[in-house]
């Protein structure tokens, strides 16, 4: 065997010639940041858990302007109200609770905007 000493003083004999096949992302910068951020042809890596009403979930018939410290969980650090996409509200609770939120906005429970 003749061939033997040369493929094994040889380590790679393609490496150097080949041209290694870039994953190269179309669009930018890094993966998206937020929940909804779906590129099209970007597959999520992980499957999109099913969100659900969180009032609908506790049986809850209206949303309470006094109870803050739900409000608060449905607001974002600036004082905004999350969307419904975000959170999964369903329409009922969502119109409710952007309305109970007004309210405790009103009687400075919750803030209008962080400073
Ligand atoms: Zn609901």
């Amino acid at each position: 065997m003749a061939e033997e000493t040369t493929t094994s003083t040889t380590a790679a004999p393609e490496a150097s010639g080949e041209s290694r096949p870039r994953p190269t992302t179309p669009t930018g910068a890094g993966r998206p940041q937020g929940a909804s951020g779906a590129r099209p042809g970007a597959r999520r890596p992980f499957a999109p858990r099913r969100k659900v009403c969180r009032f609908c979930a506790d049986h809850i018939p209206f949303v309470d302007f006094k109870q803050v410290p739900v409000l608060r969980t449905f607001t974002t650090e600036r004082g905004k109200i999350l969307s419904s996409r975000i959170t999964g509200t369903c329409a009922k609770h969502q119109r409710q609770l952007g309305q109970a939120i007004k309210r405790a906005r009103f009687l400075a429970l919750l803030p209008f905007t962080a400073s």
